[in-house]
């Protein structure tokens, strides 16, 4: 980063001498990043410092509008969905909210048939009538029995059957994830439930919505306090031995964190191919996967997911690649091993924390960066009691017993 940069002047101005510089260094301006400086600015008066690598904040939810004009997700589609009221009330101060509910149409022996797997699924593949009723017996009828489920292979055979999976899921993760199911953890393919009913929606929570200006708008928002700097463009090992700070709070990857000393962590990336189309609608839904075909798993459509009214449309292919910027933790026995060892580092340094899908190595949704960081939250707060506690614990009058009222 640049030092003679207005953003690195204007940070280091912020801690001049009989000013208290920064109590908190932030390292990523994604949800942990974003969560933990709104709460450690607004509910504790802390003075923070949000460094961030990119050039915009928001992390991976950032969305923006193209040069046509159409709200987009450059990183991939982003559809916000939890069972926790605590953390849809928590984000609902920083936006309003448009209900959506994703739909998935999975393209599959020439058909766009509904996934999770349904009885609309079965009926229409196999030129059925079933029942629910009768869904169920000829699933049990198929399902391959798996002593202990353990992989995703097992997961998905136990249910469906070696047909469906094959159909569904198999060239899906394959592609994904560069791996067979069976190599992976049965948490992978578990994310997709089957069903016996005709409900097409992808998630079930009980909220499902996105947020009516965007994510970015939110993300602004929650940064929005005096005590909050954010520094974009700057990699905050340019300015950590720099600007003073009494904490940091980590949200990269944990294991560039330790300059790799135990081997890099395996994580997934993806290549996003945005292209402009002049129509109104490009298929039929949110997002159409493709399992079997193409080098992208799924073709997802902004205006869908925004609710976005304008005369053409933006879609995003997913290419699945093994090196680049890093997006998904690989969830499988080798890697959790791996990943204890930073976590014991990460546990042993006692001056930061960290938060969020990369720097603990978690496969989790945003609600779920969400709570993870609000309970990093209530922790900090906890030590901020006892330091006040102990603080008062250590002055003269207590140590003799008495309270100042008494003395
Ligand atoms: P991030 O958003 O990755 O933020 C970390 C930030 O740290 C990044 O901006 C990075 O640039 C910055 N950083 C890293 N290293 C440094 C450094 N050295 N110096 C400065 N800055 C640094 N979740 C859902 O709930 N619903 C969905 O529909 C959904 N769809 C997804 C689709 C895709 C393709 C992907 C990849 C993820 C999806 N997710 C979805 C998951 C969601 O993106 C994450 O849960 C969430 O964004 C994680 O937030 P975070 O703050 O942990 O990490
Ligand atoms: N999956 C699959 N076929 C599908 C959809 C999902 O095999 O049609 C598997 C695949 O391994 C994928 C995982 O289930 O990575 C989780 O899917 P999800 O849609 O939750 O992935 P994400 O949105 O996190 O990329």
């Amino acid at each position: 980063m640049d030092k003679g940069s207005e953003s690195f002047k204007s940070a280091v101005s912020a801690t001049v001498p009989g000013q208290r510089g920064f109590d908190y260094l932030i390292v990523g301006a994604g949800f942990a990043g974003s969560v933990l400086a709104e709460r450690l600015a607004r509910e504790l008066g802390q003075r923070v410092l949000v460094v961030e690598k990119r050039r915009h904040i928001g992390g991976n939810a950032y969305d923006r509008y193209n040069d046509d004009g159409i709200l987009i997700h450059p990183y991939g589609p982003h559809i916000f969905h939890t069972n926790s009221a605590d953390i849809f009330d928590y984000l609902s101060r920083f936006t309003q909210w448009r209900p959506y509910q994703h739909r998935v149409l999975a393209s599959v022996d020439g058909q766009e048939v509904p996934i999770p797997i349904n009885l609309d699924t079965v009926n229409r593949l196999y030129g059925l009538n079933l029942t629910s009723f009768e869904m169920e017996k000829f699933f049990e009828s198929v399902a391959e029995k798996v002593e202990s489920v353990t992989t995703s292979e097992d997961v998905v055979v136990s249910k469906v059957g070696r047909e469906l999976y094959n159909k569904f899921f198999r060239g899906y993760t394959r592609k994904q994830w560069g791996l067979d199911p069976s190599e992976l953890d049965a948490s992978v393919t578990a994310r997709v439930p089957t069903r016996t009913n005709r409900d097409d929606r992808y998630f079930t929570d009980t909220f499902q919505a996105m947020p009516l200006h965007g994510y970015t708008r939110m993300f602004e928002a929650m940064l929005d306090h005096p005590n909050i700097k954010v520094m974009l463009n700057t990699d905050y090992r340019d300015i950590v031995d720099v600007l003073p700070w009494k904490h940091m709070i980590y949200s990269g990857p944990v294991d560039a964190f330790f300059n790799f000393q135990y081997g890099k962590l395996p994580y997934r990336s993806l290549e996003f191919r945005h292209e402009t189309v002049p129509q109104e609608q490009f298929q039929p839904v949110g997002t159409v996967n493709y399992p079997n075909d193409y080098g992208y798993t799924r073709i997802s459509e902004f205006k869908h997911i925004t609710g976005q009214v304008h005369p053409k449309t933006s879609v995003v292919y997913e290419y699945p690649r093994a090196e680049g910027d890093p997006y998904y933790p690989v969830p499988r026995p080798e890697n959790a091993e791996l990943y204890r060892k930073y976590e014991a580092l990460a546990d042993a340094t006692e001056n930061v924390t960290f938060v969020g899908r990369l720097a603990t190595y978690k496969y989790y949704n945003m609600d779920q960066v969400v709570g993870q960081a609000l309970a990093a939250f209530k922790r900090l707060m906890q030590r901020h009691a006892d330091a006040a506690q102990a603080g008062r614990d250590a002055s003269p009058l207590a140590a003799a017993g008495r309270t100042p009222a008494q003395a």
